[in-house]
This record gives structure tokens, sequence and C-alpha cells, in this order.
């Protein structure tokens, strides 16, 4: 897939660093971006509405679109499918600058694979592992059990940090979404700045 005028800019972080909140402050932040809605065949949380937050399907009709292609990517995570669709891309890269993906680990290397120009990957650390356990702890502090199995995945996907192409911190909200915007501004610049470049030498 060839895309010259839109940024793909992956985010991703073991559960509990905040990524949800960064992708969607970085939405608001940047012109013209759009964050790519997934399909999931877990349980939608208090909060989360169907087709705003992910497509919240059956495991059947996951399969179902498995078996359609329907998906650029798809990975198991917590016991539950989660895909990103062929078509929230398509419909998404002409009319934005960007469209964020909130994958894991195992989407941010397929997509890599598929995609080779105007994609980037950021991963999101805590600044400890021991803040890290706090904020599950309180994010799940009715079940304990949960709490303690999201840390355990936590902690393996720690370990794919070193495949992505920029890494920051979370440690201060404001600071960490001001910085991951500058990159993604300046990478949109010098995007279009090879597009000019492109028509240029072309015309040589
Ligand atoms: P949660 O259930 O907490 O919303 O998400 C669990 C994990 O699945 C997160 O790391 C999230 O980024 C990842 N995820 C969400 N949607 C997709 C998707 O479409 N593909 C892949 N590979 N991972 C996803």
């Amino acid at each position: 897939m060839v895309l010259d005028n839109c940024l793909i800019i992956i985010i991703s972080s073991p559960s509990g660093v905040g990524k949800t909140t960064i992708t969607k402050r970085l939405k608001r932040k940047i012109n013209k971006s759009y964050l790519s809605i997934s399909c999931t065949t877990r349980s939608p949380r208090k909060n989360e509405r169907n087709k705003k937050d992910y497509f919240f399907v059956s495991k059947e009709k996951f399969l179902k679109y498995k078996k359609q292609k329907k998906f650029i990517e798809k990975a198991k995570e917590h016991n539950n499918f989660y895909g990103t669709f062929k078509s929230e891309l398509k419909k998404n890269y002409k009319k934005s600058k960007v469209v964020f993906l909130d994958i894991d680990w195992q989407g941010a290397r397929n997509i890599r694979k598929k995609i080779k120009d105007n994609c980037y990957s950021f991963f999101l650390l805590p600044p400890s592992l021991s803040i890290l356990k706090k904020r599950l702890i309180k994010r799940h502090s009715d079940n304990t059990r949960l709490a303690f199995s999201r840390l355990l995945s936590a902690r393996k996907d720690l370990k794919y940090w070193d495949e992505y192409d920029f890494i920051y911190i979370n440690d201060k909200l404001n600071t960490c979404v001001n910085e991951i915007s500058k990159k993604i501004k300046d990478l949109i610049i010098e995007k279009d700045k090879r597009k000019s470049f492109k028509q240029i030498v072309k015309k040589l």
C-alpha cells in the first residue's frame, strides 16, 4: 500500500501507560487526523460505545470477517481478538493527514510489513514498573486478579519497545502529548517536503 498524502502513526504501549488518553489528545492536536476504530470480541467497558471506541462483535462475526479478509492485521490479546479493518484505512487515508492506529506490538509488526512508506511507530513507556503497577491496580480496583494479569502481560509487551521508531515515557501527560505531537508535525512537514521534491525532480 502506497500512502502519499497521509501518515500512518502506530501507537503501542503496555496496558496502563495511558495510550488511549494520549492518542485521543493527539487526535485533537493534529489537524485532519483520524483515529482508526478497531474491531474486537471483548465486551465494552462502562464508558465505551459501539462504533465509536470499537466495533464490538461476537467471536463468530470476527472469524467471519477474518475469512472474508477484511482485516489488514489482527491479533489475540487477553483471550480476545482485535483487528484493524482495511476499510478503516482506505476510507480515511485520502481525506486525512494522519491516521492513528492504537494497536499492540503484533499489529504494529504486521502493519510495518505491509506499509513501508509514511508509516511510523511510537512506543510509550511508563516511568517505572512500580508506577505502572499502581496505575493498573487503581484502574481495576474491583478486580485484583485482572490487574495482576494485565501487569503480567504489560511486562511481556515491554519487551518489544526496541522494534519501534520512537520511544516516549509518559511521566507527565501534557509534556508527553506535546512532545509526540511536535514529532508528528515534523514528520508531516518532512513528508510534504519529499512529495514536493518528487515533483521537482520529475520535471528536471
Ligand atoms: P483494550 O482491550 O485495553 O482496549 O486493548 C488491549 C490491547 O489491544 C491494546 O494494546 C490495544 O492497543 C490493542 N488493540 C486494540 N485494537 C487493536 C487492533 O485492531 N489490532 C491489534 N493488533 N491490537 C489492538
